[in-house]
């Protein structure tokens, strides 16, 4: 069936009803498909679009609609946008090259010298010298507060704050923040809270309808899945998203590569699938790990025994996450780090890797690696010791996951 019939029915088939649910769009929500019906959505690898006439093209180009230049949009990175927004509940998404270019479309479409931010002191460490570091010199200035403590965010406001920036679970010790109390915060003083959601990804947690402005993401973890391509993304209302970080992007040039948001796009399908069973896996191996003797302690936030553990729940849909971290019990640092370099090189199924988000474990030691340029005494107080590992759970069998430990665990000297 060619001509007029069968283009109405390759765009009303991309019109989807309403009240679909999350499962449903992370498989559904795309462009139409082109003239060819693809049913896998399609990978355009092109940086220019051809203009029907000149008129069009001026009238594309003066509105942003449709498609003239790569840098500025392309079907594949759109498809991604509106599938990711649509899980979620954004009105809109841009999506960039990596985590941490959508956190610099963010501060750079926001923000001016002046203004000043909030930020917990326990987000990811690339995040704390974008802000500390590199727009400090800008005039931007940023108070680092305790994860937990709201108390100090609220000390920490001045007339001059635009913006509150959390992230939760953080890494390696999954301290929470309430997530609705910090909106609340940003609202009574005129600012705006994002949040960084790269760790429970929609399937588990949904900042916006807890009160978020914004949510970022490093798409290069649980959105891609499986290690492959480096991603970022943003979402929110449009008039963040459309009017402010859309011209930003298209000026500054944080794109995402067609070919990184085409595997994105089709590891979302899979998204809420992976992070049930990963963390299950994870909250498997966790109370395993407070069962051994060598275990001092396990951060996780589907253990009773965490902090924040009722608000954790109530915030992940009952999901811990796929990420936890234990400490071996030890008489020095040093024995600490034996102990831990020992249990880490005895594994021969987990990687030694530093990231997270693959169907492959991987097992790190933040005090040398994530959190290896900060001073002991930095360390010490945001409770990185020696001693600590982190594990990063995949799709293995959990029953391997925890064999491979075991190896390390039961020869520590
Ligand atoms: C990895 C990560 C980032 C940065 O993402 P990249 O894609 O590596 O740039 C930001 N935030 C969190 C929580 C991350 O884990």
């Amino acid at each position: 069936m060619d001509g007029p019939d069968a283009e109405a029915t390759r765009l009303a088939r991309a019109r989807l009803p309403e009240g679909l649910r999350s499962e449903t769009l992370a498989v559904r929500t795309a462009l139409a498909p082109s003239q060819h019906g693809e049913n896998s959505e399609g990978l355009f690898l092109t940086s220019a679009f051809v203009q029907p006439n000149a008129e069009t093209s001026a009238r594309r180009f003066a509105e942003m609609e449709d498609f003239t230049y790569a840098r500025t949009s392309n079907p594949t990175v759109r498809s991604l946008e509106q599938r990711l927004a649509a899980m979620e509940g954004a009105e809109g998404c841009v999506a960039t090259s990596t985590g941490m270019s959508a956190i610099l479309l963010l501060i750079m479409g926001l923000l001016k010298a002046g203004d000043h931010v909030i930020c917990s002191r326990s987000v990811f460490g690339s995040t704390l010298n974008l802000f500390a570091k590199e727009f400090g010199k800008f005039g931007v200035e940023t108070s680092f507060v305790s994860q937990t403590d709201i108390d100090q965010w609220r000390a920490a406001l001045r007339p001059t704050t635009k913006l509150l920036f959390a992230e939760t679970p953080t890494n390696p010790l999954t301290e929470v923040c309430d997530i609705r109390a910090l909106a609340d915060l940003a609202h009574e003083a005129g600012a705006l809270l994002t949040v960084d959601n790269t760790f429970c990804s929609p399937a588990l947690q949904r900042p916006l309808a807890l009160g978020a402005d914004l949510v970022t993401h490093a798409g290069t973890k649980y959105l891609d899945g499986q290690g492959r391509v480096m991603a970022g993304a943003l979402c929110g209302a449009n008039r963040l998203v459309v009017d402010v970080f859309g011209p930003t992007l298209r000026t500054a040039g944080m794109t995402l590569a067609p070919f990184n948001a085409w595997v994105v796009l089709k590891g979302l399908e899979t998204l809420t699938l992976r992070m049930k069973a990963q963390s299950e896996a994870t909250l498997h191996v966790a109370r395993w790990l407070q069962a051994r003797p060598a275990v001092a302690r396990v951060h996780y936030p589907a253990l009773p025994s965490h902090p924040q553990h009722a608000l954790a729940m109530a915030q992940q849909s009952g999901h811990g996450g796929a990420v936890l971290s234990f400490e071996l019990r030890a008489d020095s640092p040093e024995a600490a780090r034996a102990a831990a370099f020992h249990v880490i090189d005895s594994t021969r199924v987990l990687s030694i890797a530093t990231n997270l988000g693959d169907t492959k474990s991987l097992i790190t030691h933040p005090a040398t690696t994530s959190h290896g340029r900060l001073t002991e005494a930095q360390r010490q107080a945001s409770g990185i010791g020696q001693g600590l590992v982190r594990l990063a759970v995949g799709l293995e069998h959990v029953d391997d996951i925890t064999d491979d430990l075991q190896r390390g665990l039961s020869t520590l000297a």
